[in-house]
């Protein structure tokens, strides 16, 4: 039997009763992260690890019916056995483990391999099927080591501050806002952020997550002067509105992992690009389906037709599976280049029917 099928609502365990991730509202919900197209509204009961609390309630409401696990705790529910294991994708980001009929699946929800410093780095857990996701699922995504990637920031905003411009660094509010926080060079001079990052800052920090101090810019103390030498932080919607002018003659760029691509690049409009992912690069995806041991794997999301088509060479029972994933982080529907848009038609790989 299969421990997890795709149902319209979204990925299904038939004898468990319960989805992962689910895209319309269910009774019983296993969230994998809590970045929106993962994390949505409206089901009866959620189960999430325990540091996706905060940003949980912060997106969904305060009131919803939420069960928390550690990593590594196992619940059983109608005879299947759960567990959360670290994904490394943000705070509080799990993937599922299944056991039962003495078979085991694992489901990643997204996942990275690296080490940021700001979630519980990725863990293998072995499994006789995993299903993977596949946003950056293509061979020519190899992200920069991470000392790289912020020497190279730091050069930028140290470059800027010099210059008496402020550095505004576009990026995502959930995860990737948190770790620029964590790993850059905080004595360059002053960090603003945006409205919509503060409040994930303070669910980071309570979960004992070092950042540097940071500032809103209402702040008190918070004028011209100072952010002549600020890097600022602001989700890409910010790019373009009024919010932008008080920063005067500013430099910008953007952190994603689709700047690998110059067209990415240049379509966004921005000075500078960082290859930033909080996804899996192409050696990453192909070193944690390994890892797990695997003898089949369903792709999700992304440029699944190659990542199948290269697991199958393998010897590997690989198929595509249809999710509603990419709204909110980078598998951003506005964002991909036009290879990986090319990609999603090998996704009508029939997913299996129910059991
Ligand atoms: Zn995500
Ligand atoms: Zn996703």
């Amino acid at each position: 039997m299969n421990l997890i099928v795709a149902r319209p609502e979204g990925l299904y365990c038939p004898p468990g009763d319960f989805y992962i991730d689910p895209w319309r509202p269910v009774e019983r919900a296993v969230i994998t992260h809590a970045h929106s197209d993962h994390a949505r509204r409206g089901h009866r009961h959620y189960l999430a690890h325990t540091d996706s609390t905060g940003t949980l309630r912060i997106r969904l409401g305060a009131d919803i019916d939420l069960q928390t696990l550690p990593y590594g705790e196992a619940i059983v529910h109608h005879g299947v056995r759960l567990s959360l294991h670290p994904a490394g994708h943000v705070l509080g980001s799990a993937q599922v483990r299944l056991e039962h009929g003495g078979q085991v699946w694992v489901a990643s929800g997204d996942y990275k391999l690296q080490d940021d410093g700001t979630c519980a780095p990725f863990e293998a857990v072995r499994c006789d099927t995993f299903i993977t996701e596949s946003t950056f699922g293509l061979p020519i995504y190899r992200w920069p080591a991470q000392q790289v990637l912020f020497a190279d920031i730091d050069a930028w905003w140290r470059a800027n501050a010099q210059a008496g411009r402020a550095s505004v660094l576009f990026c995502y509010a959930f995860g990737k806002a948190q770790r620029i926080l964590h790993g850059v060079d905080a004595g360059i001079g002053p960090i603003v952020v945006h409205g919509a990052v503060e409040p994930l800052n303070a669910v980071y920090r309570a979960a004992g997550v070092r950042l540097p101090p940071t500032r809103r810019v209402t702040d008190e103390g918070v004028d011209a002067a100072l952010l002549r030498s600020a890097l600022v932080l602001a989700p890409p919607s910010a790019q373009g509105t009024p919010w932008m002018r008080r920063f005067g003659a500013y430099a910008d760029a953007f952190a994603s992992g689709w700047m690998q691509l110059r067209g990415t690049r240049r379509r966004r409009g921005v000075d500078r690009g960082f290859v930033m992912s909080d996804h899996a690069d192409w050696p990453g995806l192909l070193q944690a389906i390994d890892a797990t041991g695997a003898e089949r794997v369903f792709v999700t999301h992304g440029s699944v037709a190659v990542l199948v088509r290269w697991l199958n060479e393998q010897g590997l029972q690989a198929q595509g599976f249809r999710t509603e994933y990419g709204e909110e982080d980078e598998a951003d529907a506005a964002s991909p280049p036009p290879a990986a848009a090319a990609a999603p038609p090998a996704a009508a790989a029939a997913p299996p029917g129910p059991a």
